[in-house]
C-alpha cells in the first residue's frame, strides 16, 4: 500500500527524523492560509502516489497568502503521471545546500532489507542507476542485528565528507530502519535528503510503501489507505475479495488461483500476446466474483479478448459458469470470451454454457491461442 508524502513525513518525524512540519489543503484558500500561519517561505506540493512532481509542475515555492494560493491553484486539479491532484502539502520551505539520496527496500534476492544510498540525490534514483551507477552504496541489513553503527556511519559518509553532518546522517539511517521494521514496510526513501547552509540535515519528501500482508495486523497503518488516490479497479477488486493487478496488454485474464494465473499469463505471451491483467478469483465456489472479476476486466478499454481459465478443484466449475452466465445477463459483454475449463462438475457446467450458446475447451494450449488470436483481430 502507497502511502502520501504527509503520511509517510509523519511516520519519519514519529521515529525522530527531522522533517519540517506541514499541514494538507484541499482547496487554494486552506493552502493559503496554512500558508500566512506559517509565515515566511513555502513550498507547496501534490499529494498522489508518483514521483516526479517536481519535474511535472507538482512542487511549487511561494511566499505569503495570496502566493501559496496561486501555486495551490495551479497544483490542484493537475495531472502528475495520469494521478489528479486533490491534495496538496504546505511545509516551511528549506534552504538547500545540497541534495542526497537515501532508501531502504526489501531485496527479495537477498531476502533482507538493503540500504541504497547515494550523494546525486533529489533526482530519480533509477536515473542515478543507468547513468552514474558508482554513485550508489549499497549495504544489506541482517535482520538478526538490525543497522550496525558501523554500517551506519559508513553509508553515512558515502553522503557527507565532514564529520558532524555525516553522524547526523547516520542517526537518520538508523531512524530510518526503524521506520521501516516497525511499519512493516517494503520501501522507506528519502530523496532529497538536504543539507542547509546553517548545517541542518533534513528529510524533504518521504516515500513508504506498506506490505499489504501487515494491513490486517495493523489498523492503524491500514486506515491510512486512500482509495481515492487508487487505480479504480484495483479498489473494485480488494472490495470484491479478488486479487487483481491492472497489466497494459489486451487479453483480460479470469483465472483460480495465483500459480495458474501467473502461467496463464506466461503462455499467453508464449503465444505472442499480452495479458491486461493478473486475476486471482480464489477457490471459492462464489459465482458472484465471477460477476465482479468480468465487471473490472471489461471496464478496461484495452482489453480486446477474455480468456477464463479454470481448473476445478475446490472452486467448482459449475459455479464459475453460474458466474459467466449470470454475469452477461447482468451487463452486455461486447467482447470475445474463450473458457477454458477442466476439473470438479465440469460436465455439469459445460451443459449450463451450452444452454446459453457458449462453448467451452478443456486444453488450456489451445484455449490461450484462441484468445491472443482473438486479441489481435479485434485490435486490428
Ligand atoms: P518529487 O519530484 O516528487 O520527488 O518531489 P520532491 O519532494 O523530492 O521535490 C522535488 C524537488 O523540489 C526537490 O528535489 C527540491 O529540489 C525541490 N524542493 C522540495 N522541497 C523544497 C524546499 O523546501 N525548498 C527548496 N528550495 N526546494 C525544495
Ligand atoms: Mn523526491
Amino acid at each position: 500500500m502507497n502511502l502520501h508524502e504527509y503520511q509517510a513525513r509523519d511516520l519519519l518525524r514519529a521515529a525522530g527524523i527531522p522533517v519540517p512540519a506541514g499541514e494538507v489543503a484541499d482547496t487554494p484558500e486552506r493552502a493559503g492560509e496554512i500558508a500566512a500561519g506559517l509565515g515566511g517561505r513555502v513550498v507547496i506540493k501534490a499529494q498522489v502516489h508518483a514521483g516526479g512532481r517536481g519535474k511535472a509542475g507538482g512542487v511549487k515555492l511561494a511566499s505569503g497568502r495570496a502566493e501559496a494560493m496561486k501555486a495551490a491553484g495551479a497544483i490542484l486539479g493537475m495531472k502528475v503521471k495520469g494521478l489528479t491532484v486533490t491534495k496538496v502539502l504546505v511545509a516551511p520551505a528549506a534552504e538547500i545546500s545540497s541534495e542526497s539520496y537515501v532508501g531502504l527496500l526489501l531485496d527479495r534476492e537477498t531476502q533482507r532489507p538493503v540500504f541504497m544510498v547515494s550523494p546525486a540525490g533529489g533526482v530519480d534514483i533509477e536515473e542515478v542507476a543507468a547513468t552514474a551507477p558508482e554513485k550508489i552504496t549499497r549495504v544489506a541489513v541482517d535482520l538478526r542485528y538490525g543497522l550496525l553503527a558501523h554500517q551506519a556511519l559508513g553509508l553515512a559518509l558515502r553522503l557527507y565528507d565532514d564529520f558532524p553532518r555525516a553522524r547526523t546522517a547516520a542517526g537518520i539511517l538508523q531512524q530510518l530502519y526503524r521506520v521501516f521494521v516497525e511499519n512493516g514496510a517494503q520501501l522507506a526513501e528519502i530523496n532529497p535528503l538536504v543539507t542547509t547552509p546553517d548545517g541542518q540535515v533534513l528529510a524533504l519528501d518521504a516515500k513508504v510503501v506498506i506490505d499489504d500482508n501487515e494491513l490486517d495486523r495493523r489498523p492503524d497503518l491500514a486506515a491510512l489507505r486512500d482509495e481515492s488516490a487508487e487505480a479504480p479497479a484495483e479498489v473494485a477488486a480488494r472490495r470484491a475479495g479478488l486479487t487483481f493487478i491492472k497489466l497494459d496488454g489486451n487479453v483480460g485474464c479470469v483465472v483460480n488461483g495465483a500459480g495458474l494465473a501467473m502461467a496463464t499469463m506466461d503462455l499467453v505471451k508464449f503465444y505472442g500476446g499480452e495479458p491486461a491483467n493478473f486475476l486471482d478469483i480464489g477457490g471459492s465456489s462464489n459465482p458472484e466474483k465471477v460477476v465482479n472479476a468480468l465487471r473490472i476486466i471489461t471496464s478496461d478499454p484495452n482489453v480486446r479478448a477474455i480468456l477464463f481459465n479454470i481448473f476445478g478443484g475446490i472452486t467448482r466449475t459449475d459455479d464459475v459458469a453460474n458466474g459467466i452466465v449470470t454475469a452477461m445477463g447482468r451487463f452486455k459483454v461486447e467482447l470475445p470470451v474463450v473458457i477454458r475449463l477442466t476439473g470438479t462438475n465440469e460436465t455439469e457446467a459445460v451443459r449450463i454454457l451450452e444452454g446459453v450458446g457458449m462453448r467451452a475447451l478443456a486444453d488450456m494450449d489451445e484455449a490461450v491461442k484462441q484468445a491472443v488470436a482473438l486479441a489481435r483481430g479485434a485490435a486490428a
